[in-house]
């Protein structure tokens, strides 16, 4: 079996948190494979863990991705700050003359895969594009550790995130995909506060999760758990509604959102600005401003540092984004480019430290975090739905008994997809459209 069929079979999906099946990403042939190591986010710290105690396994992950797509070179992304790790990865590629490593700035969005393309190659993707049509394949560290597991038979049946804010032993923890929150926050010692609620995924992009039964999920990268009444949590928890009026009522069309946004400095033609301008008209916009939300990639970073008002255009943005995909209405995004603004991007990159301030969240930041805690839940609801595209057809039954590993879900057929396999041995006690939960 090749690999891009051995990773379908696997279910790999991409780790940073997108989830795109990623035997279909490697259908491209690039020139460049970037291994993605610069976990830009605040407070997550699970991809650092991963390069110290499994950086071998992402080296071999990452030379498969090359072979696959035929790449000549190989380049991983890491922050400069983390110098234990750089040294690491420069004595693990000694002597591979296709592989390197490009040292970033500890800033915000260094992640973003348009972003990392222009900093590690000086390359620039289109509006609307993605990185192969610049001969570059971007992949989260996890994602190759995983492609490397599944080359030896291993399916995805673990999630390694970081479990941090008010709780008492923050970690790194290995959890079984579909175990609940609570039982990764229990693992962790528990809450230190009443009610409290989690922010799946980082302080910028992630989201709120008030049910701590929710299962977790092949991209789920982070748990922090706060407090009811923190800064983040009540500004997560806007309605649009309050957004819009408090957006009529506030902005002064300063562009600083526009000014600062990571896409626009790339040279896309997305104006946060002019889409605020909009919504004061009551959403009724032109075209092209409408569809220029699709551009938005939600990084937050107007919402969190731009804007003097404290307004949303990321809601916006994201608000526009949700009521055309609902109503099946597919942008016409042109990949032209005026020229980009490379140049101010270098100069208007957000330290990550300054986001920590915005966002009131430096008491919980742990950079030598370095407890790890595996999991072993005795029941697992695993989601059918962890990934870009259709859910996974259930091809088990109420009754069966299933091993660790064993295929739970396909992909639906004449579609792309992920299948999805048992976390934990036991027996099925419940299958229905979105769920297959396994009790052991
Ligand atoms: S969230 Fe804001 S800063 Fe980020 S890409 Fe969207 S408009 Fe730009
Ligand atoms: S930064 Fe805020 S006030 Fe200024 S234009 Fe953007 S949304 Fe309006």
């Amino acid at each position: 079996m090749d690999l891009i069929e051995t990773i379908k079979q696997m279910g790999v999906v991409g780790a940073g948190g997108a989830g795109f099946p990623t035997y279909v990403k490697l259908g491209n042939q690039v020139e460049i494979v970037i291994a993605n190591g610069t976990e830009c986010e605040p407070l997550l710290f699970h991809d650092k863990y991963i390069l110290e105690f499994h950086g071998e396994d992402v080296v071999r992950g990452w030379e498969l991705v090359l072979q696959a797509t035929g790449a000549k070179k190989g380049i991983i992304a890491l922050k400069k700050k983390h110098t234990p790790i750089v040294h690491q990865m420069e004595s693990m590629i000694e002597g591979r003359k296709n592989l390197s490593l490009a040292l970033l700035d500890d800033f915000y969005p260094a992640g973003d895969e348009q972003i990392l393309v222009n900093m590690v190659t000086g390359r620039v993707v289109s509006q609307g594009q993605l990185p192969p049509t610049v001969g570059c394949l971007v992949s989260n560290v996890e994602t190759l550790r995983n492609i490397y597991l599944a080359s030896l038979g291993k399916p995805v049946t673990r999630r390694t995130l970081t479990c941090i804010g008010e709780i008492k032993n923050p970690s790194v923890v290995n959890a079984r995909i579909g175990m609940s929150i609570q039982g990764v926050i229990d693992v962790c010692g528990g809450a230190k506060v009443e009610d409290p609620v989690v922010i799946v995924g980082g302080p910028m992009m992630g989201s709120i999760e008030r049910d701590l039964n929710a299962p977790v999920t092949k991209t789920m990268t982070g748990l922090i758990v706060l407090p009811p009444h923190h800064f983040l949590i009540q500004k997560k928890s806007m309605s649009m509604s309050w957004v819009v009026k408090q957006s009529k009522a506030a902005c002064c069309q300063c562009t600083y959102c526009t000014e600062l946004c990571p896409r626009y400095l790339l040279g896309h033609e997305l104006y946060p600005h002019k889409i605020m301008r909009s919504i004061n008209f009551g959403l009724d916009v032109p075209p092209e401003v409408v569809e220029s939300a699709f551009l938005c990639s939600e990084c937050g970073l107007c919402e969190v540092f731009a804007c003097p008002m404290d307004l949303s255009p990321r809601m916006v943005n994201h608000a526009i984004k949700t009521s055309l995909i609902e109503s099946n209405y597919r942008p016409q995004l042109s990949v032209k480019r005026k020229g980009n603004r490379v140049n101010d991007l270098i100069n208007r990159k957000i330290p990550v430290s300054r986001i920590k301030e915005r966002l009131q969240i430096r008491q919980y930041d742990q950079p030598d975090l370095t407890s790890v805690f595996e999991t072993n839940p005795t029941r697992v609801e695993v989601l059918l739905q962890q990934h870009l595209g259709p859910p996974s057809i259930p091809v088990v039954k109420v009754g069966d008994q299933v091993t660790e590993g064993a295929l739970l879900a396909d992909i639906p057929p004449g579609s792309w997809g992920a299948k999805i396999h048992a976390s934990i041995t036991g027996q099925v006690t419940l299958v229905n459209q979105e769920r297959v939960i396994i009790t052991g």
